[in-house]
């Protein structure tokens, strides 16, 4: 059995897992979203140039990968700093810091920002969707690709003595690209040598999430271990969720804070609204899966700081568990959904 069964691994040790406390399962610190810059609609360049400012609010909320200067969440570390000083303020104990290789991950500025703060945070291993993979990464066995995993969880990533305590989060797009099953494969050969969590980011369409389970499971994949992320923007028939629901992975509503009209990565996509998504997890907790579902507001551009006038870590805490409480899930029920599916999820096996 190794030292890190039973416990969580974050970026300054590892804890018992009753020290967690309330958790964001799906966020980002310190990252780059470059890799996901969309034009600006024609005519709206000299805004997107020019994004903070209080008249270009609305626009940057609808568009927020068109700005450059939108997209480094690492220029903001003092920004970041007094979110997690107000996150923790507000009753949260932890954050799962989603950043992998492919989007700037930056482990020392993590450790720094825990010990600034008291936040525990969890940091990620592996590596984001296919268009982030170097050539190198491309042309990686499975077993290598497992090797870099394991070893970023065991001893550390990028260089530094800094462990990672979760696999992922792993991207795929859709179709699934083969770089990208490589990656997977090597995800569930790594949890399987681990005992670790897992979470996962699927493409945008109804069946990707179906397809990466089975994937993970051919390869010997702990799904009762697997978070798959972004279901507010992944599945939206009822039915489709409650089957893929079946299939035994924790069900991840992670965009809260984000509502927009036009989802600029898939326009057939219409974007729910916090409301619409407090409704889905609703419904979730009524047909049995209170100690499957996990929420979070996967933070990764700087509008959404408080800063920038946006809604910041403690939107969760502050606002949309008062709202909970009114739609039929009772205070027991949240404590599930934020400290104890974290918690079960979280520990080494
Ligand atoms: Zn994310």
């Amino acid at each position: 059995m190794s030292k890190l069964s039973g416990k969580v691994q974050t970026v300054l040790g590892l804890v018992d897992p009753d020290q967690l406390g309330r958790t964001m399962t799906h966020e980002h610190l310190v990252m780059s979203f470059e890799c996901s810059y969309t034009t600006p609609p024609p005519g709206d360049e000299a805004v997107a140039e020019n994004p903070f400012q209080m008249q270009h609010m609305h626009w940057l909320r609808q568009h927020p990968y068109s700005c450059r200067e939108n997209l480094f969440l690492s220029q903001e570390l003092s920004a970041l700093r007094d979110e997690l000083l107000a996150y923790r303020k507000a009753g949260g104990g932890t954050i799962v810091e989603n950043t992998t290789m492919g989007i700037d991950r930056d482990l020392p500025a993590l450790r720094q920002l825990a010990k600034d703060t008291g936040v525990h945070i969890i940091a990620g291993a592996g590596y984001y969707i296919d268009c982030t993979h170097t050539e190198a990464t491309k042309k990686m066995s499975v077993e290598k690709l497992t090797d870099n995993i394991v070893s970023e969880v065991l001893h550390g990533a990028d260089g530094t003595d800094v462990r990672c305590g979760v696999i992922g989060e792993i991207g795929t797009g859709w179709p699934i690209t083969e770089s990208e099953k490589k990656v997977l494969r090597a995800t569930a050969h790594a949890q399987s040598q681990l005992g670790c969590p897992v979470i996962i980011h699927p493409g945008r369409d109804p069946a990707a999430p179906v397809e990466v389970v089975r994937i993970l499971q051919e390869a010997g994949g702990d799904i009762s271990k697997t978070v798959m992320s972004h279901l507010d923007r992944t599945i939206f028939d009822e039915g489709e969720l409650l089957e893929f629901a079946n299939m035994g992975s924790y069900l991840e509503y992670d965009l809260f804070g984000t509502e927009m009209l036009n989802y600029p990565f898939n326009l057939k996509v219409d974007m729910p609204s916090d409301s619409q998504r407090v409704r889905t997890l609703a419904f979730l907790v009524k047909e049995g899966y209170e100690d499957k579902v996990l929420v979070a507001h996967d933070i990764h551009t700087k509008n959404r700081l408080t800063k920038f006038g946006g809604h910041g870590y403690s939107h969760i805490l502050k606002n949309i568990v008062p709202k909970m409480l009114t739609r039929g899930i009772t205070q027991h029920q949240v404590d599930k959904i934020l400290i104890d599916n974290p918690k079960r999820w979280l520990t080494f096996k």
